[in-house]
């Protein structure tokens, strides 16, 4: 390993000191805590341009390969304790603040969690970059900076309220605004039909109205300081001369109006994961960043060539599920339109330089554009879209003269009443290489959701296993233990998390097993006082802490898990039966605002741990807790205080799930089912070290069709009980028939998400866990092989395989 350079910290508290005095205009008595994190964080961001520019040099001077990760989300967390850790500087600014008066934990709470995604398609896109840089690799991102992330989630009588979260897109300390590099993006208006002077057809673009995007970037360091890439934001402004002509004053108006309009692009993400939005806002903030970006990764190209030669040669782009899939019209546009080159030679650069990561198999996240649509907001890249089309299919009618039928379905353009684009099919034309995210689901994009382009182009398809960064997810939110697996194995894991195995013979070691569940014990007892600062909830540390944290979906089951509590509720209420262990339930998760049953299901997690935790018999053996507004900076608290990660989904329908990666590391046990990753986790581990239940995807894919939830129900009097429970007044408070809808879904509309059938297995596997939570040796042993043989799901692998095989990018040391 390359030792780390920390930078020199001499000036540091000196920057701090003129901030406040100079920025903040005040003298450093009267700073306030969030003064004093604006402070440092300027001091930090002052050794990170250092590096950056360095960086930069450094990549220009060897004229290298550059890899742009195209995301409309970036779920970053909080970036100063990761940003100093990374630099190798934490415990020298802790010295310097404290000798200041200063604390710099109480500093790092003030930091807003920037929230610029949903769940874990952002949060994979920030692991990358951290890995990227970690990795001395140039790889950048880009996104857009929306005012407002991801909504704050509070509950109010056991309801989601959603408040808007505005994230100082102008002003936080991260951000640096690059007004000297905006981007010019042409949106709406119409074509005309002209001719060139050989006569050949060339269609003018005009009326189009012109946005600006500004570009912010936070600069990305890596872990031993030696690299800093950047991530790029662009918000959106109206063009400065809002141009129009203004006759009088109602048209003025009429003009700032519009230059509002046009702000209006990076206002707010959209709050909807795995669900498609299909509203016209959303295609013109998919269209403006594919444009920014690919304006953007031109001109740094064209700063050091002069023709499109060595294009595909020295720019890789990854698209990052189907939201940037307008960059194959939008490269194609400004290669040939913009830059006047001829379509077949800009198709191959297109096509060699494009990537594409498929995240979903659930059609309801498919996106597919009504053509309406697109011809208003684009109709230039539409006619490109048509024109890629008829190539497309041309060469089909080669390669299967007699299959019509195949032809439809391949194609990039719907039919029906209603014409759509279909965005995966574009990009799966528009790119070189096409890759899922864990080996079952590559497996299924390959089988299930497009056999016919695999077939087509077997060579195109391939796997690339999610990862998450060991920096943040074990060194920075897990200090106990990233510390002792330090004393006992040396550093190295931090940049090559596999020689964690060494931990495996220490397994025998009970003073070094009992360190290990020490530290356990003491995150259990931090997350224990988050629980009763944010849920108000008394839960005992000795307990199981049995979690269940990510977005609330019905394809997640978090309705399962409830069905198990109800289920544990009656068995020591009406037979008398007492688990073995004490068991906290623990939830975490936001739903998206238009997702009715998501919300109810939150509703009645809330009904449940009401009566559980009020319930003086049962409340000894079972307690539930829901934590609101689940995001990165929780996620840190929360997740190095399982003991058990349930990643319950039904078979098919998790890509990969990484939440299912931070709980291995740090030393959970998963119960799951045989789904996304937990399969190559259980494959990891070994059988004995996981609760795998349920049926697997092959099994689910027999019974479609043919299930009958009401079969299962009639024969299983524990099912009747706990779904009459559901359906009774028991959980709702004074609001008769409150849960309904989600009774009505597993009995009377087909449990499409098969909660019933996998019941009875999830309870058995349930009871074995806590026979053996109480065998305190044989769980401490399970834990630590989680945590020594989950190197592999480290980011840093998953970048090594992009780097590798599909972007051709290389270390930059
Ligand atoms: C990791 C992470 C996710 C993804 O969790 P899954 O269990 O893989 O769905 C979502 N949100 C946050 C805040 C995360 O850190």
């Amino acid at each position: 390993m390359d030792s780390i350079i920390k930078p020199d910290l001499s000036g540091f508290e000196n920057t701090i000191r003129d901030y406040v005095r100079y920025v903040l205009g005040k003298p450093m008595t009267d700073a306030t805590s969030t003064d004093l994190f604006n402070g440092v964080s300027s001091a930090v961001r002052k050794l990170l341009m250092d590096i950056r520019i360095e960086t930069e040099q450094r990549y220009d001077r060897r004229d290298v390969k550059r890899m742009h990760y195209i995301s409309m989300e970036f779920l970053t967390g909080p970036l100063l304790a990761n940003n100093l850790l990374n630099m190798g500087i934490q415990e020298d600014v802790r010295a310097i603040l404290k000798n200041m008066g200063l604390d710099l934990d109480i500093l790092m709470a003030c930091e807003p969690d920037p929230s610029l995604g949903n769940g874990g398609l952002g949060r994979l896109a920030a692991c990358f970059l951290d890995s990227l840089a970690s990795l001395d690799m140039p790889g950048f991102g880009y996104g857009i900076n929306y005012d407002y992330g991801l909504f704050k989630q509070s509950i109010m009588g056991g309801y989601q309220r959603e408040k808007p979260d505005y994230w100082p897109s102008r002003s936080s300390p991260w951000l640096i605004a690059r007004s000297g590099e905006k981007c010019m993006v042409p949106v709406y208006g119409r074509i005309v039909d002209t001719e060139d002077i050989e006569g050949g057809y060339n269609p003018m673009w005009s009326e189009w109205k012109l946005v600006v995007g500004r570009p912010h970037d936070i600069p990305v360091v890596g872990y031993g300081g030696h690299t800093a890439n950047r991530l790029r934001l662009f918000s959106a402004w109206a063009s400065e001369d809002f141009d129009i002509q203004i006759f009088n004053e109602g048209d003025y108006f009429r003009a700032v109006e519009r230059k509002i309009s046009s702000e209006n692009i990076s206002k707010i993400l959209y709050p909807s994961d795995s669900q498609e939005a299909g509203r016209e806002l959303r295609l013109v903030q998919e269209y403006f960043l594919v444009a920014c970006a690919v304006q953007d990764i031109i001109r740094i190209y064209l700063k050091q060539h002069d023709d499109f030669n060595q294009f595909s040669k020295k720019v890789a782009i990854q698209l990052n599920d189907t939201h940037p899939a307008l960059t194959v019209a939008e490269l194609m546009r400004s290669l040939v339109d913009v830059h006047g080159l001829e379509w077949d030679n800009a198709w191959d650069i297109t096509t060699q330089t494009l990537a594409y990561t498929n995240h979903t198999l659930l059609p309801e996240a498919l996106e597919k554009w009504p053509l309406a649509i697109v011809e208003k907001v684009i109709p230039r890249h539409l006619q490109i879209i048509y024109e890629i089309n008829r190539r497309f299919l041309e060469t089909l009618t080669v390669n299967y003269p007699d299959d019509p039928q195949r032809l439809h379905r391949m194609s990039i353009i719907e039919e029906g009443d209603e014409k759509q684009v279909r965005m995966a099919h574009l990009a799966i034309v528009g790119s070189h290489s096409v890759n899922g995210v864990a080996k079952i689901h590559s497996h299924l994009v390959k089988t299930g959701l497009v056999p016919d382009f695999y077939d087509l182009w077997p060579e195109k398809f391939n796997n690339k296993t999610n990862g998450v960064t060991p920096r943040r997810w074990l060194l920075s939110a897990n200090p106990g233990l990233a510390r002792l697996i330090t004393e006992s194995i040396g550093d190295k894991w931090i940049v090559d998390l596999d020689t964690l195995k060494a931990l495996e013979s220490l397994g025998r070691d009970p003073a070094f097993l009992e360190k290990f569940s020490m530290i356990k014990r003491e995150n259990k007892v931090r997350l224990a006082r988050l629980i009763k600062k944010t849920a108000y909830i008394d839960v005992d540390p000795d307990s199981i802490f049995d979690i269940h944290a990510k977005r609330i979906h019905e394809y997640k089951r978090q309705f399962l898990n409830v069905m198990h509590i109800i289920h544990g509720y009656f068995m020591i209420q009406e037979e008398g039966v007492i688990p073995t262990a004490p068991r906290t339930y623990i939830f975490s998760g936001k739903a998206a605002p238009g997702y009715f049953l998501a919300k109810l299901l939150i509703r009645l997690i809330h009904g449940v741990a009401d009566v559980v935790n009020k319930d003086p018999l049962v409340s000894q053996w079972i307690k539930v807790a829901f934590i609101p507004d689940y995001k990165v900076s929780l996620a840190e608290i929360i997740i190095p205080g399982a003991d058990v990660s349930e990643q319950i989904s039904t078979a098919g329908m998790e890509a990969s799930g990484t939440g299912n990666m931070k709980f291995a590391i740090n030393g959970a046990v998963t119960m799951g089912t045989m789904d996304g990753a937990n399969i190559e986790i259980a494959e990891a581990v070994g059988p004995d070290n996981i609760y795998i239940f349920g049926h697997d995807v092959e099994e689910i894919q027999a019974m479609r069709g043919a299930y009958d939830p009401g079969k299962i129900l009639a024969q299983s009097p524990h099912i009747q009980r706990v779904l009459n429970a559901v359906n009774s007044p028991l959980f709702c408070g004074w609001e008769n028939d409150l849960f309904f809808p989600l009774f009505d879904a597993v009995v009377n509309h087909g449990d499409y998400y098969m909660n019933l059938a996998d019941f009875q297995s999830y309870v058995d596997a349930q009871v074995r866990l806590s026979g053996d939570y109480v065998d305190k040796k044989k769980w401490a042993q399970m834990t630590l092989l989680n945590t020594a043989r989950t190197g592999i799901f480290s980011s840093d692998r998953t970048i090594r395989e992009y780097a590798g095989e599909v972007w051709g990018l290389e270390r930059q040391i």
